[in-house]
Formats: structure tokens, sequence, C-alpha cells
């Protein structure tokens, strides 16, 4: 047996007994003629102490250890005197009578400690040894939990978890698809999975009835933000249900994870919102629901008063943010940068402010008297010591700017606590989205979503005003995860590929086989999907989903570590039959 205990396990109960531990070497200390170990291993960190007086060969051999060197000690535990409050072991030591070297370590490119001294690039090429971190480990302990606590909800409420294959047929709608060379099959190509919508359908028809899978899907694209090339989805899919009751289902799992994981009660449903009105409030389909500033609208308050800015622009919205009037000229123009960014790309931002003594000031009172700028703060429920910030434009570019604005005062006023959560179903999504550039509807969600059936006979008529049964859940203003009432009938589904300008042959080579399922007997069936790196990282408190994978791509979408992607040989691309041609360009 190498070991008796854990590096975490001991505390003053075990004083006097002998123990075997194993782990790595944190740091060590040597204070006249004793030498301290910081023994570490997945469950915390044991101090050793090698004392001269005791045994002075095994002093001068733990006086040779060094960082990460994994060892083996014996000793007896025994009371601190300097006890450490910072460390569930932090009341004990070990007295050590043994020491054996298991294996030497090269000094690491960085500490091994929660504040460690490694860049980003550093760590990412040694992801082994940051993940020996305590911070990092954590968050992968928090994402076992949370699997663990996900697959006891669904077993518990009957669903089945059934693998999908991962080398598929390439159908590109939304995003780009991996793809993979068949050997076997020259000139033709797999492509892998950007989840596994059709299959979780053709499951349905199966009769399984309640299915989901823990599941990695792949899509293609540029890696803006927090985006990984492969990430894992908690796939869910029912039969026989409507909107209604693929709601509860999963407000139960989200409420299960949290009172399970996380040990926050929500007693209350969630609250739900029409993707109109998120539009309207917030300018974003996820809202960040943790603080109000919810938008007005001032366009029929501002008109012909000769301020181009606003008579020209068929929107004009604000937000009020408590107590900023005292924010200075500088703090301003300070905001007025920021929504000018080429990223938001506002071309101004306009401010009027309600004194503390009821007086108004602002940066258009030349183009309107008091009363009528009153009339706006009115409107925004504005008190003495607000501040209102005023966006103009074309209307769903402007809200998309003023929810910037508005995320951006939330933070500077410290609204957006990371452990603070808000949860909420937005739904009524329209079905189709125009594309100028392309002069085509596209599917909002997928080309699978049903329309509401209120709508359905507006689908030639009225296309871009059709809803969707389509759904999505937001916390803290991400969206954790989405989905839809899948439209069940060969027929519907024909009509809905023709709305997106697919032919007839385009739908038959892509989607053939689901829509020949679709003729034998489909199930009415509905479900969503959770992004469970998300998911993670927001019960973790953190930022990046990258901190919650094991072994995450770098924005460029390359692992560091194992140095992927690269070229293969010529003999590998011969047997695929395959040429490189890199335009220079
Ligand atoms: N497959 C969908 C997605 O990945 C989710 C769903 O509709 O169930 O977004």
């Amino acid at each position: 047996m190498h070991r008796s205990n854990t590096c975490g396990e001991l505390r003053i109960s075990d004083a006097g007994r002998t123990v075997t531990l194993a782990g790595w070497v944190q740091r060590s200390r040597k204070m006249g003629g004793m030498t301290f170990v910081d023994l570490r291993d997945r469950y915390g960190i044991t101090q050793l102490v090698f004392n001269s007086e005791n045994d002075q060969s095994l002093f001068e051999a733990a006086n040779k250890l060094g960082r990460e060197y994994v060892i083996q000690v014996t000793g007896v535990v025994a009371e601190r005197s300097n006890k450490n409050s910072n460390i569930p072991t932090g009341d004990i030591e070990i007295i050590a009578t043994g020491l054996k070297i298991l294996n030497k370590s090269d000094v690491p490119p960085f500490t091994i400690e929660d504040e460690t001294d490694g860049g980003d690039d550093l760590r990412m090429k040694y992801r082994y040894l940051d993940l020996r971190r305590p911070a990092v480990r954590k968050n992968l302990e928090l994402r076992h939990r949370m699997a663990f606590e996900i697959r006891r909800y669904l077993d518990s409420k009957g669903f089945l978890e059934v693998e999908t294959p991962v080398l598929i047929k390439s159908t590109p709608e939304g995003a780009r698809d991996f793809v993979v060379p068949s050997r076997m099959n020259p000139g033709q190509f797999y492509a892998l999975p950007q989840s596994p919508q059709t299959f979780k359908q053709l499951l349905m028809v199966s009769g399984f009835d309640r299915y989901f899978q823990i599941v990695k899907c792949f899509r293609d694209e540029d890696l803006r933000a927090d985006r990984q090339p492969e990430f894992t989805q908690i796939d869910c899919e029912m039969s026989f249900v409507d909107q209604e009751d693929v709601l509860q289902m999963f407000e139960g799992l989200v409420k299960h994870i949290f009172k399970y994981v996380k040990n926050i009660d929500f007693t209350e449903p969630f609250p739900r919102m029409t993707w109109a009105d998120a539009m309207r409030l917030y300018g974003s389909d996820k809202p960040d629901t943790r603080f109000g500033m919810e938008f007005v609208e001032l366009k029929d308050l501002t008109e012909n008063s000769g301020f181009a800015v606003m008579d020209d622009a068929p929107y004009v919205g604000a937000i009020v943010a408590p107590g900023c009037a005292a924010y200075t000229r500088k703090q301003l123009d300070k905001l007025t940068d920021f929504v000018k960014r080429p990223q938001i790309g506002a071309k101004g931002m306009m401010w009027v402010k309600l004194e503390t003594d009821g007086s108004v000031k602002s940066s258009v009172g030349k183009f309107f008297t008091d009363d009528q700028l009153k009339g706006w703060l009115e409107r925004g429920n504005a008190r003495p010591g607000d501040l209102m910030l005023i966006l103009a434009g074309e209307t769903m570019k402007t809200r998309k700017q003023l929810c910037e604005l508005r995320l951006e005062m939330g933070s500077q006023l410290g609204l957006r606590n990371p452990q603070e959560f808000s949860c909420l179903w937005v739904v009524d999504f329209p079905l189709f989205e125009w594309d100028e550039e392309t002069q085509r509807y596209y599917a909002m969600h997928h080309p699978f979503t049903a329309p509401n059936p209120e709508d359905v006979d507006m689908l030639d008529s009225n296309t871009g005003e059709v809803r969707a049964t389509a759904y999505d859940m937001i916390v803290n203003g991400n969206e954790l995860g989405g989905g839809s009432i899948r439209i069940h009938d060969s027929e519907l589904q024909d009509k809905m590929f023709r709305l997106l300008g697919l032919s007839e042959e385009d739908a038959q080579y892509k989607f053939g086989f689901l829509m020949n399922a679709f003729k034998y007997g489909a199930p009415p069936h509905g479900g969503l999907a959770f992004g469970f790196d998300r998911f993670v990282s927001i019960l973790a408190g953190l930022d990046s989903i990258r901190d919650v994978i094991a072994f995450p791509k770098n924005n460029a979408g390359r692992d560091m570590m194992i140095d992927a992607p690269a070229e293969i040989d010529d003999s590998q691309l011969d047997e695929l039959c395959i040429k490189v041609d890199i335009d220079e360009k």
C-alpha cells in the first residue's frame, strides 16, 4: 500500500497515529535543524516535519527534495504548535520517520498554487501542471458533481442516456462543420455533429420517449469571445409533450442542480418573457435580469425638436442609472467613448441629469425645454440624483447598443454579482431571421422547430412575423440552453425547408432520412439542450468556459499542449486521396 491516508484527511483526533502519505512537494522551508514540507495531493495539503535531532540522514534527504517531487512519507501525527486555520489539516503535522522518493521532478515552469506566476499560454502548454492547482481542480470537481446530479435527476424522470454517432453527414445549416475524410470511401467525408439534433428526433420516432445525453458537439466557427470548437451539451428530447411540459421538466433540472450542487433553493417559478419584450426592454434575447434599468422609449417625446440626431432616428431609447447624476464630464465622456467603440458602433450618447435639488441638466438642453426633459425623466421614473443615458438610431441596432451600455452601467454600479443567480425563460422567438446579405430567411433556431400553431396560416403571407415554439433558458445574461417543439409532420417539414430556400433535391440529400422516418409514425416531440460548460462556469462564478474544461483549446482553436492541429504524413494523405494546396495569399 502506497498510503494509509490522503493529504486532506488527518485531524487533531488522529494525533499519535502512525501514517503513510504520498503526494507532491508543494514547497519546503528549512528553519535551523528542522525542515517543513507541504505535501499536496488532490485532497489537500499536509505539513511534514523532518527534525535533524530525530534522524540526521532523513533530515538531509528531506533538504534535497525539489518542488513537485513525488514522495512517500511515514510518520506520526502530532498537534501543531503553530496552527494554520486556513487549511482543514492546519491543526496537525506529521513528524517524519521515513521518506521515499517515488519520482523526481524538473523545476516546474510556474508555481503550482492558486495564485500562480504562470501566464495563460504557459499554463495551457503545461495544462497537466495547471490542473494540479487547487483552483483549477475545483472547477472539474464541480463539473463532475453537476454531471452526476444531472444524471440523477433525469434518471429519476425516466430519461435514458443513449449515445449517438460522432461521424455523421455534413449538413451545413448554422455553423460550419468539421469534416473527416473517409479512407474507405475516397473523396467522401464525414462531418462531426454540431449537435445530435436529428438523431434524438429519430430516437423519438423509435419510441424512446425520453432521451438525454451529455455529449460533445463540434462547430468550426471563428472563436469569438468565449467559444470552444468542441464543447459539451446536456442534450434532451421528449415525446408527447407540448412547450409547457418541456419548460416544467427542465426548469426542474436547473432547480435540482442549484439545490444539490449550490444549496440554493428556487421556490418560485422562473419568470417568462417573450422575445419581443426582451428586445424591447433589454435589447437582447438573453437579458441579464440581476438588475432592472429597463429601456425607456422616448421617440414620441422628442419629435420635431430641430435636433437631427433624434428627429431622423426611428428609435430613441434610454436607461436610467440610479444615483449617477454626480457623474463628471470625464465619466460621461468615457461612457460616450464606450458606446462609440467599433464593436458597439453608436454615433454618440446623450444624457439628462436630474440633480438632487430637482433641477435638470442635459447634453441636449439647447434643443429641449426643461419641462420636456422632465417629461422624459418622468417616463423613466427617474428620481433626484439619477442619470438618464440616451441613444438614437435604427431600432434593432440602437437597442443592441443600449443593451451594451446597460450592462456596462450594471457592472459599474456593482449590480452583476456572480454569486447571485437570476434565471428566466425567453419564449415566443421568431421562427425566421431575414438575412440582408443573402436575401433569404434563415431558421432562427434550426429548421426542425415547429411554428406556433396560431401562426401557421401566416407562413406564406407574413413569413417574418411567424413565432416559433422555441424557448431559451437564460441565467445572468447567458444563454444556458434552448430548444423547441419540433415539426413531426413530413409535409410541414417539407414546407419549412422550402421557405428556407432548400430545393426538394437538397432537402432529400441532406435530410431525406429524417423526412422518411416521419412517414412511419413520428410522435409529437420536443426538447432542448443546455450548454454544459457554460452551466458549470456560471455556477463556478467564472467568465470563461475554458476554465471548466480539462484540456481546452486557445482562441485560435489550438491545443497548445499536444500542439494540434498539425500536418499529417504524405502517406496518410495518399491513403485518403487528398492533396494539400495551401494558397499563399
Ligand atoms: N440542438 C439544439 C442546439 O444545439 C438544441 C435543441 O433544439 O434541442 O441548439
